[in-house]
């Protein structure tokens, strides 16, 4: 459970409304959950079924309208549930992608019809969603991919492949990067919802055999003469795919930092607990001086990331995070993420290297977030555009 540092949280995080939220997030993860990551990451996958009971308790897509059968909530439902899910460990548990990267390209960019056709679905767990953007031959150069969307009588014929896709075991809802012109870079890419359940042409690869979320089905996606139909393109027209991404990349890089806040808060409160009960010496673990030094600083840090976590929330809510707030959010939380998971197995001692103790799958689970979701090298670049 989210361990709480000292500071004020956001007045809106004790209306009725958030607070009946995170009760009922909490509740899910610690029951339907909780029990089986166990299991879920010696199967490299979390039970099918969670989805649609997610559904049904309303944790999918919160922040879509009302009139397609979502609870009519915006970000800050999802951080709610970040703090639930991650805050929990359930770490590889890919609703918050589903939510918060994916859905989002609909209810931004997809037409009426588009979106009474797939958004009821992505809300009630009938579909499970991933983005494709990454290829084998590169992820940081967006601009550079290879996979082509080929206009062709009523729809397009997709080739190419993708890799390292979030959900990829199980997603049938997809939302793929393509080139539709093949010679442009930026001003090529188009962004298709593809439709999984039968269609010829796709496939997938074996589950990715990763260091950390190993509960995640991260896998290979291929594409060979796939057809979909014309009505996949999202927006009114080809070109805009590059745009639709870079609108909304500042969401998808704070969702990482909140992710590993939750990450961070989890395992300092285990941390802390921990060194109280441990003995060497004689003496509990969180007396010697070097322990307390540590976890005060851990602490310090934490407390100062949280502050910068909840303005940027904030911040999204109000439409204004710019790119470069929401890539120092990513970058300093998930670097601060891999410092005190460390900190925190070194404190615990050899347990902390055992696979039982959620601290060594946190700590395991935390080396990604400075890659995804575009590298912490890249967010500097990002950062830097800005000075
Ligand atoms: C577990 C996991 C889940 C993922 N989920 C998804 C997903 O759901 N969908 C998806 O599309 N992708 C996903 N990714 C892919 C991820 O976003 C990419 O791995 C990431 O963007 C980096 O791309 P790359 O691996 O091709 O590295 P490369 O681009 O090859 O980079 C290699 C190194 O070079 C550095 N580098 C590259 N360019 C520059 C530069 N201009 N200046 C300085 N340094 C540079 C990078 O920072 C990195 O250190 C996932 C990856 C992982 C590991």
């Amino acid at each position: 459970m989210v361990y709480n540092l000292d500071i004020k949280r956001p007045a809106w995080r004790e209306e009725e409304e958030f607070v009946l939220f995170a009760d009922a997030a909490n509740a899910f993860v610690a029951d339907t959950c909780a029990p089986h990551i166990e299991r879920w990451e010696k199967a490299g996958i979390v039970d099918r079924e969670v989805w649609n009971k997610g559904g049904e308790y309303g944790l999918l897509a919160p922040d879509c309208p009302e009139e397609y059968g979502g609870v009519g909530g915006d970000f800050r439902h999802d951080a709610v549930l970040i703090d639930a899910v991650h805050g929990q460990g359930i770490d590889s548990w890919g609703v918050v992608l589903h939510n918060a990267i994916v859905t989002p390209y609909v209810t931004a960019f997809a037409s009426e019809d588009q979106k009474k056709e797939w958004l009821p679905k992505l809300i009630s767990g009938e579909y499970v969603s991933a983005i494709a953007m990454t290829e084998p031959g590169g992820g940081s150069d967006l601009q550079g991919m290879k996979t082509t969307a080929i206009k062709k009588g009523n729809g397009y014929v997709l080739n190419g492949s993708k890799t390292f896709i979030t959900n990829g075991g199980t997603a049938n809802f997809i939302v793929v990067c393509a080139k539709t012109d093949p010679a442009e870079g930026a001003k090529g890419i188009s962004l298709f919802a593809v439709e999984t359940d039968g269609l010829e042409g796709f496939s997938r690869g074996e589950k990715l055999d990763k260091v950390g979320l190993k509960a995640q089905d991260t896998c290979e996606l291929f594409f060979d003469d796939m057809k979909i139909p014309a009505s996949a393109l999202i927006g009114p027209e080809e070109g805009k795919g590059f745009y639709q991404l870079m609108d909304k990349l500042p969401q998808e890089r704070l969702i990482i930092a909140l992710q590993g806040m939750a990450m961070i808060e989890n395992i300092l409160g285990q941390t802390i607990d921990y060194v109280k009960e441990r003995k060497a010496f004689g003496k509990r673990i969180i007396d010697f001086q070097n322990t307390r030094f540590k976890l005060a600083e851990c602490k310090s840090e934490a407390t100062m990331a949280k502050v910068f976590c909840d303005y940027c929330t904030d911040a999204l809510v109000e439409n204004r995070l710019s790119t470069e707030m929401a890539s120092m959010a990513k970058y300093l939380v998930s670097d601060l993420q891999c410092k005190i998971m460390d900190e925190c197995v070194q404190l615990h001692g050899g347990y902390g290297y055992m696979n039982e103790y959620p601290v060594a799958r946190a700590w395991r689970d935390a080396r990604v977030q400075r890659i995804y979701g575009g590298t912490n090298e890249i967010m500097k670049l990002v950062i830097a555009r800005g000075l």
